[in-house]
C-alpha cells in the first residue's frame, strides 16, 4: 500500500506576529469548534467532493466506483462505503484496475496555531481520518506555541495519538520575540518542555528564525546554546523572510520604524547566524537532513520528508495544499468561507492544477535538492528523457554542489547560499 500523509490546516492565532507572511487570522474562540467540524466533514466528504472538482482522486480504500454494488459485492465494503481491511489483500486485482490503495501514516497539524483549538477537537479530527482512512498513524504531529502548553490539555493530546510537538520557538531573547509580536517569552518555553515530556511526548521540534529585529551574534549564540541544552529531538532553522506578506517585510522593503526594521541583522549576518546554527547543531549530534531541518538520529520528520520527496499527500481545511503525483489543488483560503462552503456542502478546492513533466521535473530537483542527501541525477534524466549533465557543470565547478556517481547534493559549506543553486537551476 502507498504512504499518504494528511495535513491539517488551523489558520487562528492569538495575535499576529510581524513577520508572518502566512494567511491566519485572530478570531475569537467561538469560531474554533464549527472550523473543527467543517475539517472532519471535509475528510468525510474528501473522495466524492475532489472528483467533483475535477481532482483525480482514487483511492480504493475510501473512494466509491461507478459501479459502487459490483465494487461492494467484490470488496466487502461497509455501510459507510469503507473497505473491509480484511478483505483488502485478496483485492489487490480490484484495486489496480481501480485505483491506488493508501494507509495514512503521517498527520501533521499546523498553522496558525492548532494548539489553540480544544483537545477535544483535535481528538475528534484524528478519530475521522482513522474512520475515512486505513490509518496506521506513526506520526502526528501538532504546532504549538510555547504559551498555549497546559498540563490537563498536553495530557489529552497525547490521548489523541498525538505523538509529536513542533514548537514556534524562535528565540529565547525576549527583546527579540517582543519585537516580533510574539506571544510567548523565553520563560514559557522552559515552563512547557517538561509538561510535554511528562505528558508521554517524545518528539519535541522547536522552531528557531534567524534574522529577527535585535538579533545579534551573541543573543543568536545564546539561543543555539539554550536550545541545545533542552535537547529537542528536531530542529528547524529558518531564515526571516522579506517580502510583501508580512508587515515588518514591508517595513523593510518601503521604510518606517513601526516593526524594528532598522534593527534587523544584515544578510550576511543571516548567512553567518545559518553556519553558526550548523556548526553548533552537528557538535551535539544532530543530523541535517534538510537545508532548514536537522534531527537527532530517527527523529528526521516522516511527514514533511513527504513534501521533499514528492510523495502524496491530502490537506484539508482553509487554505490546505494537497499533492496526489499528478495535480496538485488548494481549498479557499478565508476561513469563513471554507466553513460556509463546507455547511453547505460544496466543495472547498479553489485551485487546481496539473502537474506538468515540466513542472515535475523542476519540483524533482528543487524539492530533492534541498535534502542533503542529494538527488539521483541518472534516475531523473531516465524518468523525464531530459539529459542534465550540462545543467549542474557550473554549479559543481563554482563548488556549490558536489557529484558523486550519480548522485549530485547541495555542498555543505555553501548552504547558506543555497538559493543560488535554485535560481540558476531553474534559468
Ligand atoms: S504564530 Fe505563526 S502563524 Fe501565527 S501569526 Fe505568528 S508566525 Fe504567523
Amino acid at each position: 500500500m502507498r504512504k499518504l500523509g494528511i495535513y491539517v490546516q488551523v489558520p487562528f492565532c492569538q495575535t499576529k506576529c510581524t513577520y508572518c507572511n502566512f494567511h491566519t487570522g485572530v478570531v475569537t474562540k467561538a469560531r474554533f469548534a464549527p472550523y473543527a467540524e467543517a475539517v472532519c466533514r471535509e475528510i468525510e466528504k474528501h473522495c466524492q467532493w475532489l472528483n467533483e472538482a475535477g481532482v483525480d482522486w482514487r483511492n480504493a480504500d475510501t473512494c466509491e466506483t461507478d459501479n459502487e454494488e459490483q465494487f461492494a459485492n467484490a470488496a466487502n465494503v461497509d455501510r459507510a462505503g469503507r473497505l473491509g481491511r480484511s478483505s483488502t489483500a485478496s483485492l489487490q486485482g480490484t484495486h489496480d484496475e481501480w485505483g491506488s490503495e493508501f494507509v495514512v501514516d503521517t498527520a501533521y497539524f499546523g498553522g496558525g496555531t492548532p494548539s489553540l483549538l480544544e483537545p477535544k477537537s483535535l481528538h475528534e479530527i484524528l478519530q475521522t481520518i482513522r474512520e475515512t482512512f486505513t490509518a496506521e498513524l506513526n506520526e502526528v504531529t501538532l504546532e504549538a506555541d510555547p504559551e498555549t502548553v497546559e498540563v490537563e490539555k498536553a495530557a489529552e493530546w497525547a490521548r489523541a495519538g498525538i505523538n509529536r510537538v513542533s514548537f514556534g520557538v524562535q528565540s529565547f531573547s525576549d527583546e527579540e520575540l517582543a519585537a516580533a509580536g510574539r506571544m510567548h517569552r523565553r520563560a514559557d518555553i522552559y515552563r512547557a518542555v517538561p509538561i510535554l515530556r511528562d505528558a508521554g511526548i517524545q518528539n519535541i521540534s522547536f522552531d528557531l528564525i534567524a534574522g529577527l529585529p535585535h538579533q545579534t551574534r551573541e543573543s543568536w549564540r545564546q539561543s543555539l546554546e539554550e536550545l541545545t541544552a533542552l535537547v529537542p529531538e528536531h530542529v528547524s532553522v529558518y531564515l526571516l523572510e522579506v517580502d510583501e506578506g508580512s508587515r515588518l517585510g514591508r517595513e523593510l522593503l518601503t521604510g518606517g520604524a513601526r516593526y524594528s526594521a532598522g534593527a534587523v541583522p544584515s544578510e550576511d549576518e543571516m548567512a553567518e547566524f545559518y553556519e553558526m546554527a550548523q556548526a553548533a547543531l552537528r557538535a551535539v549530534g544532530y543530523h541535517h537532513y534538510e537545508i532548514s531541518n536537522w534531527a537527532k538520529p530517527g527523529f528526521e520528520s516522516k511527514h514533511n520528508v513527504k513534501y521533499w520527496r514528492r510523495e502524496p499527500y491530502l490537506g484539508f481545511g482553509a487554505g490546505a495544499h494537497s499533492f496526489s503525483g499528478t495535480q496538485r489543488w488548494a481549498n479557499a483560503h478565508d476561513a469563513a468561507a471554507y466553513v460556509s462552503a463546507v455547511e453547505s456542502g460544496r466543495l472547498p478546492v479553489e485551485q487546481l492544477e496539473a502537474v506538468t513533466a515540466e513542472r515535475a521535473l523542476e519540483e524533482e530537483l528543487f524539492l530533492g535538492l534541498r535534502q542533503l542527501e542529494g538527488i539521483d541525477v541518472e534516475r531523473i534524466e531516465r524518468e523525464y528523457g531530459v539529459p542534465l549533465a550540462g545543467r549542474f557543470e557550473p554549479l559543481t565547478s563554482a563548488g556549490l554542489v558536489e557529484r558523486e556517481g550519480s548522485v549530485v547534493r547541495l555542498a555543505q559549506e555553501k548552504l547558506s547560499v543555497s538559493n543560488e543553486v535554485f535560481v540558476e537551476l531553474m534559468r
